[in-house]
This record gives C-alpha cells, sequence and structure tokens, in this order.
C-alpha cells in the first residue's frame, strides 16, 4: 500500500524515494564488487528493513493484538536453497535470520518461538521491542481496528531480485505482513513461489500484496513457470499473473528479472515502491505510474 497521491503525499515522497535509493545502492555496490546476487538482495533488504518508513524490520506493521510478527524469506537460484522465517519478533533484521536458516540448518522454514530460539544460537542480531515501535504504524493500527472490513488491506512487503555478473539469481522479502492481521497469521513472504522465488533457469521473483491472494494462486513459482513451460517473457508472465489475482480480486504486485536480466515490475494497484539499477549504473526510483527518478 502506497502513501496517497495529495499533498501530504507528495512532501513525503522524498523520503521513500531516499529509502528505495539507499536499498538500491546496497545492492548495487555489492555487485560492482563482484559481489552475488545473495549478497545483493540481502543488503538491500537488510537496508529496508532498518528504514522505519518501510513495512519489514523497524517499521513492521501491527497485529490486531497490538503485537508484532515478522515473516522473512531468501533463496539463491543457482542451487533452489532457501530459508525463511514465520512469526518473528526480536531479530534487527529478519531477512538475516532467514539467511541463517537457509546456511546454518537443515530446514527452510522456521516460526515462533522455535526460530527465536535458533537466531539466537546462531548469533543473529537482536533489538528491543522499542526498536520496532514506531507512532505512525500505531495509528495505522488503530484506524484499521476503528473502521474494520470497510478499509482496503494495508500492505508493503519489502524485497529485492538480483543477477550477478555470473548470471546467478537471487530474491530476498521481508515484512511486518498486513496491518490489524490474526495473531499467528502468516502471509506469502516467507512461502517459498507465493511471496518469493528464485531459480537460475527461469527467474528472481519477489511479491508484495494480498498474501492469502499470492499462497492460493502460487504466484511466484506460476510466473517462473510460464517462463519455464510456455515459454513466456518474463513481462507478460508477470503482467498475467498478476491480472489473475487482481480479476479474483487480489491486489499487490510483483518484481521479476529473468535469467536474461530483463526486468518485470508490475502492480495493480495505485503505485508501488519500486527502482532498479543496471549494469551497476544509475538507480532508477518510482511510486506511481510516473516516470522513474534517476540516480547516480
Ligand atoms: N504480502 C504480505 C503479506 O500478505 C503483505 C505485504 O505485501 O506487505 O503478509
Amino acid at each position: 500500500m502506497t502513501i496517497p497521491q495529495d499533498e501530504v503525499g507528495v512532501s513525503r515522497r522524498g523520503a521513500y524515494h531516499d529509502g528505495l535509493r539507499r536499498a538500491l545502492a546496497a545492492g548495487r555496490d555489492v555487485l560492482a564488487a563482484g559481489g552475488s546476487a545473495l549478497d545483493a538482495v540481502a543488503g538491500a533488504v537488510t537496508a529496508l528493513e532498518d528504514d522505519p518508513l518501510f513495512n519489514a524490520g523497524r517499521g513492521s506493521v501491527f497485529t490486531r493484538a497490538g503485537t508484532q510478527e515478522m515473516d522473512a524469506c531468501i533463496m539463491n537460484g543457482a542451487d533452489r536453497r532457501a530459508g525463511a522465517v514465520a512469526g518473528v519478533f526480536g531479530p534487527r533484521n529478519p531477512v538475516q535470520a532467514a539467511r541463517a536458516v537457509m546456511e546454518k540448518s537443515r530446514h527452510v522454514l522456521l516460526i515462533g518461538e522455535g526460530a527465536l530460539a535458533f537466531c539466537r544460537e546462531q548469533g543473529v542480531a537482536f533489538c528491543e521491542p522499542s526498536y520496532f515501535h514506531t507512532d505512525v504504524r500505531w495509528r495505522e493500527l488503530q484506524h484499521a481496528l476503528a473502521h474494520g472490513k470497510r478499509e482496503p488491506p494495508q500492505y508493503g512487503t519489502v524485497g529485492a531480485v538480483a543477477r550477478d555478473r555470473r548470471g546467478d539469481l537471487a530474491a530476498a522479502t521481508s515484512t511486518g505482513g498486513m496491518t490489524g492481521k490474526a495473531p499467528g497469521r502468516v502471509g506469502d513472504t516467507p512461502i517459498i513461489g507465493a511471496g518469493t522465488y528464485a531459480e537460475n533457469a527461469t527467474c528472481a521473483v519477489y511479491a508484495t500484496g494480498h498474501g492469502e491472494f499470492f499462497i492460493r494462486y502460487g504466484a511466484a513459482f506460476d510466473i517462473a513457470a510460464r517462463l519455464r513451460h510456455a515459454g513466456e517473457p518474463v513481462g507478460r508472465a508477470a503482467q498475467a499473473v498478476i491480472d489473475q489475482l487482481g480479476a479474483a480480486g487480489g491486489s499487490g504486485g510483483v518484481i521479476a528479472v529473468d535469467r536474461g536480466g530483463r526486468l518485470a515490475l508490475p502492480f495493480n494497484t495505485a503505485g508501488m515502491y519500486r527502482g532498479f539499477v543496471r549494469d551497476t549504473i544509475a538507480i532508477h526510483t518510482a511510486i506511481y505510474d510516473e516516470p522513474y527518478r534517476s540516480w547516480c
């Protein structure tokens, strides 16, 4: 969910562009130094989790019980290794927790208390509860509780996809979920093939939106499957999946990169915070369907 395109929105847009630029620069710097797509997406998502403007890590939204429960995922396209956490509160960077699951456990997805115990064992950095409390998110919860189902769902998962010099792909995602969600609810973000997917033969995908639809439609995997089995270009495949979700009442968007470095960033909402950088040069960011801003 993006900020409205009204006057208040105009004044806050610059801050969102700055946040996107910082995240893209973090990923770009990794790739420019010859680093891996995996390190690039982890770096970009870590930067977004540290920025309270975005719904992940520090800026996570609240459940209807006034708690925060975060989900995150990372996937390496070269060998389809993946790690994810769900329903966690405490790790400063849930994407780093997901990476620890991928690299240091025999599992793909850990949840709740077990995930937290594992993170502590592995030395993942934790923060005090106050670090994650932002007044803006708290007010959003009060608003959602007061207006109930009359309001559209609030969301804004962060994520990144990348292709490195070797042609390896990776995807990472992180979210506080949807404002006012039920405690215990897990969205599409940590579900491989729903909100996150990467395989070198096809594409890497990150999704944001109404997670229940992305899970039911296997959205991220469907995009990859269209490339693999129907030979569709990534732009058409990603748009088709978003159109299908939209027809079913689901809102959101995806960012995908294919094995040739082609990008797709379709969404069926008013806007989607997004950006890209090619050949490790200029950074481009956008929120609505306006022309991209360019940064060096
Ligand atoms: N997809 C996320 C979820 O359903 C929400 C988001 O995109 O912010 O949990």
